[in-house]
């Protein structure tokens, strides 16, 4: 069932089995995975269907320096379903080398392997509408599908590995049905979660605060609780919750909101292939089942190894947006509209360059020299984006001369002082608001130079083409729009050394019983992959831990809709 929270009794104590924090994609996953299992869920949403101003004000902050990083409220959603409102559905899994100790990445190493995750990736997949749990070219499109460069062969630098595209899925919107008539999930919008109060010895979550903002307060007292609140806003929970532990929950060695991640992203160089453009896919194809999905240069595991490489991939890419030296009438197009472009996808269309006067009369020029491209990409976006159901994930152009530029997506590499802390300044709720410090490391950049060497050497080698960029640029090109947008990663990481993570290979807090974290706040460390699909399947994995563990010890189950005597909280597990 779905009910505002201002309906909820002033002063009530509402009671659960599982609170989860947050209905975006990890909290909405998880609860209609615990659905069915005999236990009381109550989901715990700050916004309601629809973005809201003054919700999505509580996620304002600070940031260190705003050419590295964006606003905090920009690039998420505090509304139901949380920023799959916005997101760009790319779905890759984690390559099993991420989850290795690789000496080369200080702090890398989860406390559980690919082999761990991969039994929920399929349902994953199901849930992002991204099709069969199948990321390789050949198995996805059938091995009588061309390559991705014909010719291209190469043990070093893989060509096969697929990205799937979802809807892209708005997990509100998709599954507000489900979640209504699931009699054993109570959704509440409009209920934030100001606080985790624990028990005096700070052993276990005895209840959560919750405020809305027409001002209403109550209680929820839990058996467990799951922070599923994004990966910005999980540390500034935990940091905020001082009553039994002074410097935050989980943060008894100062490392909740520290190992802050994003990727390192940013278009490089000039690639010419030779040979027949028909040679080369380089856009969106469709599998059987109707997913688009699309291939990427990465290098293969064991060259990772062997160079001691971070993980990264790299798309061909069109030439950069900005500059009308590419007489490209659907790139100045989207040049000349970029004000109309949400903050989010029109960041990469304002890299810096002065649009003066004669830029403008240069991407006008473009765009009436090229009226058969420009009124053909038009229709299509018309029809195949806007309109469908299942959307053209992003724009590819016709290529017609074998030349790109790449898009490289590359993996940024834990460090602890890259952090997000709490400010004196409060919310509307008296939350503390964020601010946000997030570096990178000369490692990350030389780790993607050497990457795109590699690739060279292999274009050369195989007589299929020339990369070409400029090393002395590439930070600048890498860093051009600071950290990836939207992929929040790391402040509550994932270990078994207590000193150095928050939670363990369950997602739960090390020092708290029955607290856990949905979400890729957990993830150690980034991969080359964008973090949904695996906090999905993270999700998916907690719901099977949490029902196992709560369903071992049923307790009967009484709403009690008002102040009253709650069942205890379940109490840690012996060691
Ligand atoms: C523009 C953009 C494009 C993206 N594209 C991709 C992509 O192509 N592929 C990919 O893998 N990822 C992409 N992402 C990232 C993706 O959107 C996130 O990884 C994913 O949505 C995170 O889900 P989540 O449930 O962990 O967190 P969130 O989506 O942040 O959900 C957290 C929820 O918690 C709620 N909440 C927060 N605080 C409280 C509180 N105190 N009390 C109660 N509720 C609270 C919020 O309202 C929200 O609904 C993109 C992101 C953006 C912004």
């Amino acid at each position: 069932m779905i009910v505002d929270a201002d309906t909820i009794e002033a002063g009530a104590c509402l009671w659960a089995d599982v609170c989860i924090v947050g209905g975006g994609a990890a909290g909405i996953s998880l609860a209609l995975a615990l659905s069915g299992q005999g236990l009381r869920i109550v989901l715990l949403e700050s916004g309601k269907q629809r973005e809201h101003a003054a919700t999505q004000a509580l996620y304002a902050g600070e940031v260190a320096d705003e050419r590295l990083h964006s606003p905090p409220d920009k690039y998420r959603q505090r509304r139901m379903g949380g920023s799959t409102a916005i997101w760009g559905g790319r779905c890759v899994p984690f390559d099993p080398i991420d989850f290795e100790t690789r000496s080369w990445v200080p702090d890398s190493g989860w406390p559980l392997s690919h082999a761990d995750l991969l039994p929920f990736y399929p349902e994953a997949n199901e849930l992002a509408e991204a099709g069969r749990f199948s990321y390789d070219a050949d198995e996805a499109l059938g091995r009588a599908a061309p390559p991705m460069i014909r010719g291209f062969d190469s043990a070093l630098v893989r060509t096969n590995s697929l990205e799937r595209f979802s809807c892209p899925t708005n997990f509100g919107r998709r599954y507000a049905r489900r979640l209504q008539l699931a009699g054993d999930v109570k959704v509440l919008l409009g209920a934030n979660c100001t606080a985790v109060r624990l028990l005096p010895d700070g052993s276990a979550v005895d209840e959560l605060d919750v405020r809305t903002l027409a001002g209403r307060r109550f209680r929820v007292a839990v058996r467990s609780a799951v922070l599923a609140t994004g990966g910005l806003e999980t540390a500034r929970l935990l940091l905020a919750s001082r009553d039994v532990a002074p410097a935050g929950i989980g943060n008894e060695h100062d490392v909740v909101g520290r190992y802050y991640m994003c990727h390192i992203a940013g278009n490089v160089g000039a690639l010419t292939l030779n040979g027949s453009v028909r040679d080369v896919r380089h856009g969106y194809e469709v599998t059987p089942e109707g997913i688009y999905c699309r291939r990427r240069l990465s290098v293969s595991e064991a060259e990772q190894r062997r160079r001691g490489l971070a993980n990264a991939v790299a798309r061909l890419h069109f030439p950069r947006i900005t500059d009308p030296a590419h007489r490209n009438g659907v790139l100045s197009g989207l040049f000349l509209v970029r004000r109309l472009i949400s903050y989010e996808y029109g960041k990469r269309l304002n890299d810096g360059t002065p649009a003066t006067a004669a830029i403008y009369a240069r991407h006008l020029l473009n765009v009436m020299a090229d009226p058969v491209d420009t009124s053909a990409f038009l229709a299509h976006w018309v029809v195949r984006r806007t309109l469908a159901q299942r959307k053209f994930p992003s724009v590819i152009l016709r290529n017609r001369t074998n030349r790109f530029s790449l898009e490289v997506h590359g993996e940024h590499t834990p460090r602890s002082d890259s952090r997000v802390t709490l400010t004196g300044c409060h919310d509307a709720l008296g939350m503390p608001r964020l601010r946000v410090d997030w570096r990178y490391s000369a490692g990350d950049i030389e780790s993607i130079r050497r990457t795109l060497d590699l690739m060279a050497r292999e274009f050369e080698r195989t007589g299929t083409g020339r990369l070409e960029y400029d090393a002395h640029r590439l930070e600048e090109d890498l860093l051009r729009f600071g950290a990836y947008g939207g992929h929040h990663i790391g402040t509550a990481r994932m270990g078994t050394d207590v000193r150095k993570s928050v939670v363990d290979r369950d997602c739960r807090v090390h020092s708290v019983g029955n607290l856990y974290v949905a979400g890729s706040a957990v993830f150690p460390t980034s991969s080359q992959a964008n973090p949904t699909l695996a906090l999905i399947a993270l999700s998916l994995r907690l719901g099977k831990h949490l029902a196992q563990r709560l369903t071992a010890r049923p307790v009967t189950l009484v709403d009690t809709g008002k102040p009253a005597a709650a069942p205890r909280p379940e109490l840690p597990l012996a060691a």
